[in-house]
């Protein structure tokens, strides 16, 4: 549990971080929490020859509201998100996931643009961003790059940063008219990540479903939008026969995993009922 030896640079500026990975290109890994990059370190899954800890740059970490969107930086940590008043306000699925990450450890270092950028098919961010259908500003040498969520999870532990970019900010579009989030989970018992998670974000009109976003983690390889629970519920009263129904297509499409802990069926029924669950607190949530 010794990683293999390696240098360390901390970055005063992400001007300096990105010039520093120009730089070392593929020998250098960023560092952001750790709580991911670490352990993979020890166990030699990982052996970069340079980390470049982005610990010290405070513009990379705030929460606010700018052009409509909710904006929030990629060193922004856990725990920072669990008690923001601001998004407690306007976007309560993010706190809600949060407090739901991890424990207090994990939730005090570990960042919020680290998890997304690592990809991990149980992590928990990855169905709240989706959910919200977020936009991750990647930031390099050739300047900002805005990747839809939808396309930014491409495969486990792969996303689509390239060589060279630095994620730099997660923006959230403002939500109109009614809207209801939940977030609910089935811990794994010994690491505490999503054997499945579900994050829902509805918005309603006159009693009908405008729009809704459904991710999901844990299920499969990479965190997906559930496109035909979404559609079963758009333009329908969200009454518990339509929650139903559209939440047994959760797992529609995707490759399944299967472990030692939860076989692909069983995560395929977690899924269908941890997906109604999600969808019934979310619509009595809607104000
Ligand atoms: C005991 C334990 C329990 C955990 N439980 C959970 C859980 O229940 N749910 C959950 O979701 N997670 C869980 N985690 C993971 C935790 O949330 C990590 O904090 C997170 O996955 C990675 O964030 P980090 O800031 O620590 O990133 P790091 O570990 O520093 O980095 C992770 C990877 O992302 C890259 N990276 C980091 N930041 C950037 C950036 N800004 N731009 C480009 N690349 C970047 C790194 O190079 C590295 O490859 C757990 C971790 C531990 C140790």
């Amino acid at each position: 549990m010794i990683p293999a030896s390696f240098d360390y640079i901390a970055a005063k500026s992400l001007d300096e971080a990105i010039s520093l990975l120009a730089t070392h290109k593929d020998d250098a890994k960023i560092l952001a929490g750790g709580h991911s990059l670490l352990p993979a370190m020890k166990l030699r899954l990982m052996q970069p020859k340079v980390l470049i800890d982005l610990g010290r740059i405070k513009e990379l970490s705030y929460i606010k509201e700018e052009a409509g969107q909710l904006r929030i930086g990629a060193m922004t940590t856990h725990f920072q998100v669990e008690t923001s008043d601001l998004l407690r306000r306007v976007c309560p699925l993010l706190p809600e996931t949060a407090t739901q990450l991890g424990d207090m450890q994990v939730r005090n270092k570990g960042t919020i643009g680290g998890s997304v950028a690592h990809s991990d098919p149980a992590a928990d961010w990855p169905a709240a961003i989706l959910a919200l259908d977020a936009e991750i500003v990647a930031t390099s040498a050739r300047g900002d790059r805005v990747i839809k969520a939808t396309s930014f999870f491409v495969e486990m532990l792969t996303t689509a940063l390239e060589p060279g970019e630095i994620l730099r900010e997660i923006r959230i579009p403002g939500g109109k008219g009614k809207s209801g989030q939940a977030y609910v989970k089935v811990r794994h018992p010994a690491s505490g990540f999503a054997v499945v998670g579900v994050a829902v974000n509805l918005a309603a009109d006159g009693g009908k479903c405008q729009s809704a976003g459904v991710g999901i983690t844990g299920v499969s390889p990479k965190a997906y939008r559930a496109a035909n629970v979404e559609s079963g519920l758009k333009g329908n009263a969200l009454d518990a026969k339509t929650l139903s129904a559209a939440a047994a297509h959760a797992a529609d499409g995707v490759d399944i995993n299967s472990d030692l802990y939860a076989s692909a069926e069983y995560r395929k029924q977690l899924a269908t009922v941890y997906t109604r669950r999600a969808l019934e607190i979310a619509a009595s949530r809607l104000k």
